[in-house]
């Protein structure tokens, strides 16, 4: 049975259909990158503005420079170190690479997966895959193969079931890129791997790391993202849920429909019916259950979603989940 899923997965994306494949980070909604209709496909199946480029995954080191037109010895470093894992590398790009994939820039953005079965995938494809998540445009990233189902439940999209993803976030995102004197480096998204970690392991390169990129460098950053479908709200202080209700309904109310073409979730009433999202205490475990925990309480009945934020001692590890949560998130309550 489950090798039998394999095999369709395969020929799914050899015959150019895109399909449903988990990784370490989210599932993957893949496409070989050779064929521009599947390509076509991921856009049109996720309701993607094309102005949103993908990430390529590949099943080597070797197929990774394949695809750029500059290989400098930090990215191999950087993909010595971390590959296959759930990192990004943005470089630029080999003319042969689709530009519909990198939505015109001159970069492309590639990772090499760890998770088995998109390895088998890769292996059997043999070409790289693009694979945003896959989920529609804006909303929360699947982290189990139902997810993808309920996502897709009126699309013909094959899911290999892989079980719950490891990590639970998508990837690190770095770009690196040529100046005169240096290297420069650029953290576009935050994930399980660090910026530290990256800054450690680039310790003996002579590197530049640039805070700000614009928004031209890092499309696809929009301030909502990975949205439930029912507001998600932060609080930073406790409250009482009935006392927030009003306050909820009062701002949600102010927000314009559509923020940079991503539909924000309107609420038709005061919220009669506040669900509290909890997170374990440990940070790796709060990331893997985030993603899922929305959507599970998204579905339940409730009319909104609450997280009372608390002041970490330690803030590093928490950093990518507290990102993404953000971006979820319609309103952030200071007080
Ligand atoms: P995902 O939706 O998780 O597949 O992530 C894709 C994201 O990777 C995009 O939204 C961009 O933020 C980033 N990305 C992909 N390609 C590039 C690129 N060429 N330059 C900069 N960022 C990129
Ligand atoms: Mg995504």
């Amino acid at each position: 049975m489950f090798q039998n899923d394999l095999k369709k997965a395969i020929e799914e994306v050899l015959h150019g259909r895109p399909v449903a494949l988990p990784t370490e980070t989210v599932y993957g909604l893949a496409a070989r990158i050779d064929n521009p209709e599947a390509i076509k496909a991921i856009f049109k199946l996720k309701e993607r503005p094309f102005f949103d480029p993908l990430i390529v995954h590949v099943r080597s080191i070797e197929q990774a420079q394949s695809l750029v037109s500059w290989w400098p010895p930090e990215a191999q470093k950087l993909a010595e170190s971390f590959w296959p894992g759930p990192l990004t590398l943005v470089l630029p790009k080999a003319a042969h690479v689709d530009s519909m994939i990198t939505s015109g820039l001159d970069t492309v953005a590639l990772r090499w997966p760890r998770q088995e079965l998109f390895q088998k995938v890769l292996d059997e494809v043999k070409i790289p895959l693009a694979a945003p998540s896959a989920n529609k445009f804006g909303r929360t990233s699947p982290t189990e193969a139902h997810h993808v189902k309920d996502e897709f439940k009126d699309d013909p999209v094959f899911v290999l079931d892989g079980g719950p993803c490891e990590i639970g976030i998508e990837s690190t995102v770095v770009k690196i890129f040529p100046s005169e004197n240096e290297t420069e480096l650029a953290l576009l998204r935050k994930g399980s791997i660090t910026e530290s970690q990256i800054k450690n392991t680039l310790n003996n390169f002579s590197v530049r790391f640039v805070d700000s990129v614009s928004a031209k460098d890092s499309p696809g950053h929009m301030k909502h993202h990975y949205m439930p479908a029912i507001p998600l709200i932060i609080c930073l202080k406790r409250k009482d849920l009935k006392q927030l209700a009003q306050e909820i309904y009062r701002k949600i109310s102010l927000l314009p429909p559509i923020v940079e073409q991503v539909k924000m979730i309107p609420l038709t009433r005061e919220p009669q019916q506040i669900l509290e999202l909890k997170l374990s205490e440990d940070p790796r475990l709060a990331t893997r259950e985030f993603y899922g925990q929305l959507r599970k309480l998204a579905k339940s009945g409730g009319e909104c979603i609450v997280y009372f934020k608390e002041t970490q001692a330690d803030p590093a590890p928490w950093e990518a989940l507290y990102d993404r949560m953000a971006k979820a998130a319609s309103l952030i309550l200071n007080d």
